[in-house]
């Protein structure tokens, strides 16, 4: 499976945030629908975020994905907000809901980073700051190490990355190349072996 990367997800979610504004702009759908879909959409960019983000750890620290899925109840969480941009001022409402899509995206991708690196055992994980991300805020900050536990603290639309640092405090058993992945997940974080 080739999962894009979530700078390029995010765009495509904003994309079909926009496809969906336009239907309700036209007419074409209500308001409840418009939300629903622009909900589906954003989760839908977050799953592949989170997902890309398991992957990138699992191929680091050579561990089993651990099948990391955005929460169910997001989506309620984003049909609402996507329901409050749809109700209020007119004007800004393209570009509130392609921000919307792009941060929600972004910060799947960090969250899904830091619980990645702390399901394969590390003690911390380490800030690498985006080359384009801001000299304000994200500079500073790159490098930093903190606890594993710690969570990532990002401005919307950051696109600063975790990677792992230090030792790990458990071993996870490592993947066999001829072993077939199973693993079956409830919130993300567990796993069976078989
Ligand atoms: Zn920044
Ligand atoms: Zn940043």
């Amino acid at each position: 499976m080739t999962t894009q990367a979530p700078e390029q997800e995010a765009d495509s979610a904003a994309a079909k945030v926009l496809a969906i504004l336009a239907m309700y702009e036209a007419a074409t759908i209500t308001q409840d629908t418009a939300a629903q879909a622009i909900a589906t959409a954003t989760f839908a960019g977050k799953a592949v975020a989170s997902r890309w983000a398991d992957a990138y750890i699992s191929t680091l620290a050579n561990v089993r994905p651990t099948g990391l899925i955005p929460d169910r109840e997001e989506l309620d969480r984003l049909a609402d907000a996507a329901q409050t941009v749809l109700s209020e001022d007119a004007e800004a409402t393209q570009e509130r809901l392609e921000r919307l899509a792009r941060a929600e995206v972004l910060s799947s991708k960090q969250q899904a980073l830091r619980a990645a690196i702390e399901s394969a055992g590390f003690e911390f994980w380490q800030r690498i700051g985006a080359a384009d991300c801001c000299e304000e805020i994200c500079r500073p900050l790159d490098n930093e190490i903190q606890p594993v536990k710690r969570i990532f603290w990002a401005h919307p639309l950051c696109r600063c990355r975790l990677v792992p640092y230090g030792e790990r405090t458990q071993q996870p058993e490592p993947v066999e190349a001829t072993q077939s992945p199973l693993f079956t997940i409830t919130r993300g974080v567990e796993r069976t072996a078989s």
